[in-house]
């Protein structure tokens, strides 16, 4: 392929192809990067400000100009260890020496065989059986269709439906979309295309509030009117994040436990968001005692380095899928990549010393103590706490670039969404820091970011 001339792009000697190119300085890096790449959720023709970062190091993204920002993002709840940790530096450049990659199909590695066996230590022993995928909208789009291929394996053809609650988020592939919320989600962007799903209303009980046996009601409902059609329920156990940043009842996952064995659906928790200790509990199930079919981690499985997910089943689901001959049919390119299962398995191995506990305790009561009171102030609607996750909900929809821009002065990164103001920072953040990000939200819910 001919390269095309740089030189209409306004930087002749940057030639894309070129060895040795040399580094584009900061002003025309964020012209290139305005001009010519996408960024998440984002319009190319009318981009918000992308901040350059140069480097990170423990909670800490350093820009271009040498400001540091602690981030309270954990960037996209990834990195709980934070930035630059040694054992997992380590674990991916001791990988790097021995292999980056190789194909799954018909090969396998000790990083995945060593990062299975610690996935499988650390969920219920009813889950045994992983599969490694690329990120969490494909985690779920694999739970999706490992259920829908058991039903059919099973001889239940008739049921190809899902259930969920409203106001989820599991991710922007079509499956994923349509297990989102019909209403917030991007449902009405595709129109038809997209599956039609069966809803059921968005938990009401709060996660400390006292339970009543009608808030599953609508739950029942649902299944009375839809079980017969519906191969799995699907949720996000106890927070709904993307979608929300709500926190509710554990009772909700007892009580979907039990709807989902006594109709014959297969029941997918999706803990992207919520596994490897956010909530306070190592997976967020764990609050309710409750065991899915099928689960979903992703996000902070290689502590932040690497896109990795995986999905686990049990046996009857992996037998049903596989009788007679079946396999299943799903395998992507980079399926159990070695680099990123080696860092993963590093990470799972700094959780296991179990101060992840201590430290996401800890959180928790600074975030209860310094944003619980900002409930008082007009414009906020709502505070809300759990584990490592604090959310301010706002009244109106928050202008994103200048409340970005007023938490960067501050020293601070958080990404707002809608009338959500949230942290859920690295676990390993100090009281100061802390202290910092949170002043810094309180700042807004008290003077706006005017
Ligand atoms: N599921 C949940 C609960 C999520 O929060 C997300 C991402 O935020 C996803 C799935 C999708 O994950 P990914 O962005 O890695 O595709």
């Amino acid at each position: 392929m001919r390269p095309r001339c740089a030189a209409r792009r306004g930087f002749c000697s940057h030639l894309w192809y070129a060895t040795g190119v040399e580094k584009l300085d900061t002003a025309r890096l964020l012209r290139f990067d305005r001009t010519h790449i996408w960024h998440p959720y984002a319009s190319m023709v009318d981009p918000l400000p992308a901040y350059p970062v140069d480097r990170a190091r423990g909670v800490r993204l350093t820009l271009h100009d040498g400001t540091e920002l602690i981030d309270g993002m954990s960037s996209w709840w990834t990195a709980i260890h934070g930035y630059r940790h040694p054992t997992l530096d380590r674990a991916l450049a001791g990988q790097a020496e021995r292999m980056a990659h190789v194909m799954f199909g018909g090969l396998t590695h000790g990083p995945a065989v060593e990062l299975a066996r610690r996935l499988l230590e650390l969920v219920p022993a009813e889950l045994d059986k992983v599969f490694f995928c690329d990120s969490g909208s494909v985690a779920v789009e694999v739970a999706i269709k490992m259920a829908l291929q058991y039903v059919r394996a099973t001889g239940r053809e008739g049921k190809q439906k899902l259930i969920t609650f409203r106001r989820g988020y599991h991710g922007d592939t079509f499956a994923a979309m349509s297990v989102c919320d019909p209403v917030n989600g991007m449902h009405h962007l595709f129109g038809g295309l997209v599956f039609q799903q069966h809803f059921a209303e968005t938990p009401s009980c709060g996660f400390t509030d006292p339970w009543r046996d009608e808030y599953a009601d609508d739950l029942r409902r649902v299944f009375a009117e839809h079980a017969h059609d519906s191969a799995a329920a699907i949720v996000e156990p106890i927070v709904q994040g993307a979608g929300g940043m709500r926190f509710y009842h554990p009772r909700y996952l007892t009580e979907l436990r039990a709807l989902c064995d006594q109709h014959d659906v297969l029941l997918i928790f999706d803990e992207i968001a919520t596994g490897f200790g956010r909530t306070g509990e190592l997976f967020a199930a764990h609050h309710a005692g409750v065991v899915p079919d099928i689960l979903c981690v992703g996000k902070a499985l290689t502590g932040g380095y690497l896109s990795l997910a995986a999905t686990l089943s049990t046996a009857r689901v992996a037998s049903g899928i596989c009788q007679n001959g079946g396999v299943f049919m799903h395998g992507p390119t980079f399926m159990a990549n070695p680099l990123a299962c080696a860092v993963a398995e590093a990470s799972l191995g700094l959780l296991s010393n179990g101060q992840w506990r201590g430290q996401v305790r800890d959180i928790e009561k600074v975030l209860g103590e310094e944003l619980l009171p900002c409930a008082a102030f007009a414009g906020v609607a709502d505070v809300r706490v759990l584990g490592a996750i604090g959310v301010i909900e706002f009244c109106d929809p928050l202008d994103m670039g200048r409340v970005q821009q007023f938490l960067v002065d501050r020293g601070v990164w958080l990404r707002p969404f809608g009338k959500l103001l949230y942290t859920m920072p690295p676990y390993i953040v100090d009281e100061a820091d802390l202290r910092q990000i949170t002043a810094a939200m309180r700042g807004i819910a008290e003077h706006g970011a005017g």
